[in-house]
């Protein structure tokens, strides 16, 4: 490619009347070179922003739909019951402190909450 200051020589000797000559010539063949370096440049730029759009674009999708990703859904591990140890479909709150968890069974565990022995018993 031209440099700055051979871009502007050659403005500096148009100026100054010369108009012909082999240098004129190897400047001219120098512009067209430099033309077609851009012109190249220019197109691998363009293949580039296409690729970060496409890979930005992917993203933003995955976003959008609320995909989940395959890594996440590998690390999801069953949830156990701290009463019974075993795995449990649901669970949810039957008091301030307690909670029930429900099994795929049916089966129903309770934690926190006071059992019947406790608050039947007699004050004393
Ligand atoms: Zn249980």
């Amino acid at each position: 490619m031209l440099t700055d200051k051979e871009a502007e020589e050659i403005e500096r000797k148009r100026k100054s009347g010369v108009s012909s000559g082999p240098i004129l010539l190897a400047w001219v063949d120098g512009l067209l070179a430099d033309r077609k370096e851009r012109v190249r440049q220019l197109q691998y730029l363009r293949q580039r922003l296409n690729q970060a759009f496409r890979y930005l674009d992917g993203l933003v999708r995955d976003v959008q739909t609320s995909r989940p990703r395959p890594a996440a859904v590998s690390k999801a591990k069953p949830l156990y019951c701290p009463s019974c140890g075993q795995p449990y479909a649901r669970a949810h709150g039957i008091s301030p402190d307690g909670i029930a968890y429900v099994h795929a069974d049916g089966r129903e565990c309770r934690t926190g909450a006071p059992t019947q022995d406790e608050s039947s018993a007699p004050l004393r």
